[in-house]
């Protein structure tokens, strides 16, 4: 494939702006990587804050590309791309199943019961088999899903109402529990909350960076906390990075917190250790 890639380079390197190149070379390795296992699940804990001491409760789990020529790829740099070129599915679809391969393994070896959540692109919702996937890929390794919390990002609760509201109904029934994924990253519409059967709120990071600068900030938090209740949402807050955020949110009735203050996301060898020390 070395071959490959330098003859797309020959051919397009006149014409062609460094970011489009890329993205053409990325391309045209995604089967490769796929064969070859370049993709890896990293594993990042939600912590419980609401009791005497925070507590594992969940964790979400994150793709990364690990490319033999360009290293890291950041997901998102390749998700939208895998979006736009009809491969998201492929890609999610994997995910999914080495979730679930590895919960199995877990649960064998470790006897933990904890849920995983994973993320569902929007281009998933128009997927007419994905909650037959889903079922038929849990059942093969005996995991209800009840404990797969599926993360569906914000926006694509705005652009089609009527498919989404329909998708998460039928995952409702199905026994799956569904998060909104960035909420407050874009145009949150406060319609979509009751409209839809929804089990929790993740809060955007770009939303909790000002909580303890800013005291307007921090209002519209407890605001949102608040609405949350009324409607019977988890509340979990993603992206704290340090103590002040965490004791904001905490004093503030959040239910729960992802981040760089309590834990990166994970290797399955770095997780499996937190796993080991915390059974
Ligand atoms: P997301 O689902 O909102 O995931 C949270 C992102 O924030 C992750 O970035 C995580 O590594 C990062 N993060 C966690 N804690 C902190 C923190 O304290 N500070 C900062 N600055 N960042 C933090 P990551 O892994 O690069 O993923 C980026 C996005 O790519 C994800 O956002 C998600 O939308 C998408 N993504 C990742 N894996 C998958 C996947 O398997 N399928 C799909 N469809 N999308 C995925
Ligand atoms: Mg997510
Ligand atoms: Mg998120
Ligand atoms: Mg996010």
């Amino acid at each position: 494939s070395k071959n490959k890639h330098s003859a797309t380079y020959t051919i397009y390197d006149d014409n062609m702006h460094r970011k489009e190149l890329y993205e053409a070379m990325l391309l045209d390795s995604i089967n490769d990587a796929l064969n070859e296992n370049q993709f890896k699940l990293v594993f990042q804990p939600k912590y419980d804050i609401q009791c005497d001491k925070p507590t594992m409760s969940s964790a979400e789990v994150l793709i990364r590309w690990d490319h033999p020529e360009f290293g890291e790829v950041k997901p998102d740099f390749f998700i939208p791309l895998f979006e736009q070129n009809g491969l998201i599915r492929q890609l999610d679809r994997y995910v999914w199943r080495e979730t679930a391969k590895q919960m199995h393994k877990w649960r064998q070896t470790y006897g933990v019961n904890i849920p995983f959540s994973v993320n569902v692109s929007r281009i998933d919702i128009f997927d007419n088999d994905l909650i037959d996937y889903l079922k038929r890929t849990l059942s093969e390794y005996h995991i209800d899903p009840k404990d797969l919390h599926l993360e569906i990002t914000e926006t694509a609760y705005t652009e089609n109402v009527e498919q989404i509201v329909k998708v998460v109904k039928e995952l409702q029934d199905a026994g799956f529990k569904v998060e909104m994924d960035d909420f407050g990253k874009g145009y949150s519409s406060f319609n979509m909350l009751t409209t839809l059967p929804l089990n929790a709120l993740k809060l955007d990071i770009g939303f909790i960076k000002g909580i303890a600068e800013n005291n307007k900030e921090m209002n519209l938090l407890e605001c949102i906390l608040e609405i949350a209740k009324l409607l019977n949402l988890t509340v979990i807050a993603e992206g704290v990075e340090n103590s002040k955020q965490y004791l904001l949110l905490k004093n503030a009735g959040c239910d729960a917190i992802q981040g760089y203050y309590f834990s990166k996301p994970l290797s399955t060898k770095d997780f499996e250790s937190l796993l080991k020390y915390s059974c």
